[in-house]
């Protein structure tokens, strides 16, 4: 199925030789990752970690961008003004890129990492073919990897027809506020773009998209009075029970939606609500409770826009206030679902070039969480998720990642961008 005609190319090949060679790079660039706890929350040591990037990038002979928030904007997204969340942009583009915009593809990772279980895990330790760390699975490693690839193919930068642009991002493990979501609101990142990649601990898939998330804390005000006189109260709990069962509803319809986009790897109905996940109120047994609160978290299928997620929610807060009951509804976490269809040109490219390295086919599948590919997606920008980690050693005492598989990965990161931006670009079809 893949041709590799493009990879022919001797200096492609030197490139991708340099990767192939590159374990001892690697390593050194991961363990100097992983000694710095970028740990979020709360968002410690990013400004140590974002300088270093630029600091490797520069001596790579890029000419990196470090990007800050502005104190006003992180006091406007409720985040403390002493704790720098910087970005770092680098681009992979001929000496003379000319008046046009380059096309763009898209490398974009994030630094930050997990709170740790033991200070230990921030020392990488090596055993055979894996490092082990904080990060090291998600993304540490995947970051190095695209380091790699962009180093490798440095000295073609003058063969390219577009540009590969670097983005490296804090905050992603807390919802991207600050990080992603503000390049592209400060128009750093913009629309449009060839593609994204995204180093996220995919194992030997892709996660082409994710269910949208929205979490939601719902409190129900009522009076507070005496059990002996609760009729002078309005009990909260009742109150919880009525929009519980209100919500109860929509939970069975929705659970029983089908939907024609396939969504393999997804397990249970493809849409989906938890009720209650936090659930508390009530002081004492005696006395009628004036608050009940509860948490409501949304999973919806790609398919379905969040305008109307958010229209059926409404609608039921609506119903139930009108009943003369007074609800307060705090927004815990809203992330967008996003799709880029296996079958797309760009899904159909990243799976001829992954079968191009490792000689296998690459199932495509849904990120159980959340993805930073939404914002991509967003903004007109096709954009999946594939890194060297493995998800189920994610965010784990053990995590670790295969050196090998970082320096695989980096040669497919190479691979697309020389399919993608390289000389002949374009040219071949989307079906060979
Ligand atoms: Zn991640």
């Amino acid at each position: 199925m893949a041709t590799a005609n493009a990879f022919d190319d001797p200096a492609f090949a030197r490139a991708d030789e340099r990767i192939e060679t590159a374990r001892e790079t690697a390593l050194e660039l991961l363990e100097e990752l992983v000694r710095i706890p970028s740990v979020n929350p709360p968002g410690d040591h990013y400004l140590e970690c974002a300088l270093l990037l630029a600091e490797r990038l520069r001596e790579l002979d890029f000419e990196p961008h470090t990007i800050e928030v502005p104190a006003h904007e992180l006091e406007r997204l409720g985040l403390p003004g002493d704790r720098p969340r910087p970005s770092v942009i680098a681009a992979l583009e001929p000496d003379k890129p000319g008046e046009e915009p380059l096309p763009t593809l898209h490398f974009h990772g994030h630094y930050d990492v997990v709170p740790a279980h033991a200070p230990s895990l921030f020392e990488l330790s090596v055993q055979d073919d894996l490092a082990y760390g904080r990060g090291t699975a998600d993304m540490k490693g995947g970051l190095v990897a695209m380091l790699l690839a962009c180093s490798a193919l440095r000295p073609l930068r003058n063969r390219l027809r577009g540009r590969v642009l670097l983005s490296l991002v804090p905050d992603e493990e807390t919802g991207g506020d600050a990080g992603t979501a503000h390049l592209f609101r400060t128009g750093v990142l913009a629309d449009g773009g060839l593609g994204m990649l995204m180093p996220e601990p995919t194992g030997t898939s892709v996660w082409n998209g994710n269910r949208g998330a929205f979490s939601l804390l719902l409190t129900v005000r009522g009076k507070s009075a005496h059990v002996a006189v609760q009729h002078q109260g309005r009990n909260a709990f009742e109150g919880l029970l009525e929009l519980g069962g209100m919500l109860e509803e929509l939970k069975q319809e929705i659970e029983a939606r089908t939907f024609s986009t396939p969504t393999p790897g997804l397990e249970g109905p493809p849409s989906i609500l938890l009720l209650g996940g936090v659930c508390r109120g009530g002081v004492n047994f005696n006395l009628v409770p004036s608050e009940a609160q509860f948490s409501i978290d949304r999973r919806f299928h790609p398919d379905e826009s969040s305008a109307t997620v958010v229209r059926e929610l409404e609608g039921i807060f609506r119903r139930f206030r009108r009943r003369g009951w007074k609800l307060d509804v705090e927004w815990l976490q809203r992330g967008d679902a996003s799709l880029t269809p296996a079958q797309s040109p760009f899904g159909r490219e990243l799976a001829t070039v992954i079968d191009s390295v490792t000689g296998r086919e690459t199932p495509f599948s849904l990120c159980p969480g959340i993805l930073e590919t939404r914002y991509f997606l967003h903004h007109g920008i096709p954009a999946v998720a594939y890194g060297p980690g493995e998800l189920e050693h994610s965010h784990q005492p053990d995590e670790h990642v295969s050196i090998t598989r970082i320096l695989e990965v980096a040669r497919i990161y190479a691979r697309m961008a020389w399919r993608m931006v390289g000389p002949d670009a374009g040219e071949h079809t989307e079906d060979e």
